[in-house]
């Protein structure tokens, strides 16, 4: 059994949190960069352009690239051969957000209660986590600072079975449609399909912890994925929602087996900050 302290789970959650910040992940950055030699609109290229330099800029000067720096989703997965040992994983990841959030002079932006008060937590925690154990003895950790104008535009929908294939174009396309410029585009389009209700929502937020551009493993779904991307580059909604070819980066499917008698789609919106850093232990 490998032993862990949660002491080490918190150092690398803090950095994770303002890496994450402040230097976008080169594969969204490249998908980017490739943006800009595609977009024919005027307005478009021009946004696309300050949106590779903000990057750079954050990058070079350390500083967040957005003033939103989000609510902390983090995946974590655990080796069964792994013992965590110290204090509470939970805990430990959290101390890692205040402790990043702090260090790195990045806002602050949980309220404690999501109705009654909207009391701000002061210290960006508590982070959204998610669990799973796996073989092995390593733990995986992915950091993903969720900001509210993409995550706004999010869209769940129980579809009946016989709706089919061209219901699930036709939901998600939609759901895309009706973000319009809210998310900040060119988007990256998470899409969990199948589970329960539930299952397909965290299935939508893990393909945005894909690397930006990567097809899915199935040479089917790499299609489906491939033509939608198509689809909604030709809505016009473009960089920022300016106009323009390229409203979406690119469109991340993963699916789970499900009900005989239904058939939940997700769509969960990741923009331009598309921020995720991750680390294995
Ligand atoms: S949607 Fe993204 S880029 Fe737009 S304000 Fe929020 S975090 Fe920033």
């Amino acid at each position: 059994m490998r032993e862990i302290t949660v002491e080490q789970i918190t150092e690398v959650v803090k950095t994770l949190s303002i890496e994450a910040a402040c230097d976008l992940p080169r594969d969204v950055e490249k998908l980017l960069k490739e943006a800009v030699a595609t977009e024919e609109s005027q307005f478009g290229k021009y946004s696309l352009e300050k949106i590779v330099k903000n990057v750079e800029l954050a990058r070079a000067e350390h500083a967040p690239m957005c003033q939103d720096t989000g609510i902390v989703v983090v995946f974590v997965e655990i080796g069964q051969d792994v013992h965590l040992i110290g204090g509470s994983l939970n805990d430990a990841i959290n101390e890692g957000i205040r402790q990043g959030y702090q260090e790195g002079y990045l806002r602050k932006s949980v309220v404690e209660d999501p109705v009654l008060n909207r009391k701000n937590t002061g210290d960006n925690t508590p982070a959204v986590i998610y669990t799973e154990l796996v073989p092995g003895d390593q733990v995986k950790i992915q950091v993903l600072p969720k900001g509210a104008g993409s995550e706004n535009m999010g869209a769940l929908k129980m579809l009946k079975p016989a709706e089919g294939l061209e219901g699930v174009k036709d939901f998600i396309i939609k759901a895309v449609t009706q973000a319009g410029g809210n998310p900040c585009p060119p988007v990256i389009v998470g899409v969990g399909i199948g589970g329960t209700m539930d299952k397909s929502t965290l299935l939508a937020k893990k393909a945005l912890a894909r690397e930006a551009g990567q097809p899915h493993s199935n040479p089917a779904y790499q299609a489906l994925e491939e033509e939608l991307l198509v689809e909604i580059n030709k809505l016009g909604i473009g960089p920022q929602g300016f106009g323009g070819k390229v409203t979406a980066l690119a469109v991340h499917i993963e699916t789970y087996p499900t009900h005989i008698a239904t058939m939940p789609v997700t769509v969960c919106l990741n923009c331009h900050a598309a921020r995720h850093k991750e680390a294995i232990l």
